[in-house]
């Protein structure tokens, strides 16, 4: 069956064979896009900025907090002007603001909707962590605000700019291991602090399906360059204390449109689990691990043709991929319509679970 690609595979593919730091120096467009962080939690400081003191097309420009005491800290730590520091409440008035170019929303999964649409009204371009939303209708109001404001929107799928996962991506797509028949993926992890935001369901609207399954998910769609028509999931509870409000673990099947299957697993139970195994009808690649930090390590059927790269920052090149997107008003692959791909099959499996039956995924 001739299967429509999307333009992410178009796009991504010829890029990934030239190295990132390579395709940064390229370019002849000076300058770099002044962005600003949305929560000052974990990512924000372990990650995101410290990731922004080496990017070649982006620079920290300000930070939006609702905690005093973590502005000053971060004025003193990277230099940034008393007036660089907003809070939630007055974070519209950087509409004024000329230093920066793109708002970054690093909070709670159920904070992302209104603050991408604030910060487009505000005329900002808005990248927003993963999960985009908790549902597809807001992953489409996110979008509508972006458009309507004439504003990009990328959401924070680093491994789409790491190069094992494109180096794979071009094995799918040139059939290098034949046609795929069957991808099998999951990201899971013992999640600690019972009583941390990502155990309530209000807050992050799920749990490990919607935290760190959307992973897997990722990588099977891009492996395969295909969308899920069906899912069939079943979820496991063990804690039904700890995990009252949203899931523990789940396993689900995928059907896409050329006969290729998905099997994936996502958990907050165990740690360890962490890849995909790619499986084609003449050979198979995979990494595990494959969606944490670093350290990836790819392998493949035929030991003549290695999975292996040096490790890239992934916060790095995934904001200069954004901000260069923006400078050069090019495609960016990982745009809102991706996320709204992904929240689809995400409802689909939960609708799934709910009804114990396999359940079609919704159209974009
Ligand atoms: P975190 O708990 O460390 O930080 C969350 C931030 O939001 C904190 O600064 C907190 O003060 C602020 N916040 C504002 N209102 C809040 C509320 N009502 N409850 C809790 N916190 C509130 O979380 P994090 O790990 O930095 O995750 C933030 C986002 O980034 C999430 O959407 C998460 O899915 C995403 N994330 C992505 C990756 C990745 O690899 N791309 C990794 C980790 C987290």
């Amino acid at each position: 069956m001739e299967m429509q690609r999307r333009p992410f595979i178009r796009t991504t593919l010829g890029a990934s064979l030239v190295p990132l730091a390579a395709r940064a120096a390229e370019t002849t467009t000076p300058g770099k896009l002044g962005w600003a962080l949305v929560g000052l939690g974990s990512l924000s400081t372990n990650q995101i900025a410290p990731a922004l003191q080496m990017t070649t097309r982006s620079k920290l420009a300000a930070v939006v907090t609702g905690t005093p005491g973590k502005g000053v800290k971060w004025r003193e730590k990277y230099g940034l002007p008393a007036e660089k520091i907003y809070n939630y409440e007055n974070f519209d008035t950087i509409a004024n603001d000329p230093d920066v170019d793109v708002v970054y929303i690093v909070l709670p999964n159920s904070m992302h909707r209104e603050f991408v649409i604030r910060a487009a009204k505000a005329g900002k371009h808005v990248f927003c962590e993963k999960p985009m939303a908790n549902t597809p209708d807001e992953c489409r109001e996110m979008i509508a605000a972006c458009a309507a404001a004439k504003r990009r929107l990328g959401i924070g799928y680093r491994c789409q700019f790491e190069a094992h996962h494109l180096e794979a991506v071009r094995f799918a797509r040139e059939k290098v291991f034949g046609d795929l028949q069957h991808i099998d993926a999951g990201f899971g992890f013992a999640i600690g602090d019972p009583t941390q935001w990502r155990l309530r369901k209000k807050l992050a609207g799920g749990g490990a399906l919607m935290d760190v399954g959307v992973y897997a998910l990722q990588a099977c769609r891009y492996l395969s360059g295909e969308e899920p028509v069906e899912v069939s999931a079943i979820e496991t509870k063990t804690d039904p204390v700890k995990f009252a409000e949203v899931d523990e673990t789940i396993n689900w099947l995928m059907r896409f449109p050329s006969g290729l299957t998905a099997k994936c697993l996502t958990t907050y139970r165990f740690s360890g689990c962490e890849g995909f195994t790619a499986y084609g009808s003449k050979g198979r690649f995979g990494m595990q691990p494959a969606f944490g930090y670093g350290n990836f390590k790819g392998w493949t059927s035929n030991p003549e043709i290695p999975l292996a790269f040096p490790h890239v920052d992934h916060f790095l090149a995934e904001m200069d991929e954004f901000s260069r997107a923006i400078i050069e008003d090019k495609p960016f692959v990982a745009d809102g319509t991706e996320g709204l791909r992904d929240m689809l099959v995400l409802d689909a499996v939960y609708r799934s679970v709910a009804s114990g039956k396999k359940e079609s995924v919704g159209k974009v």
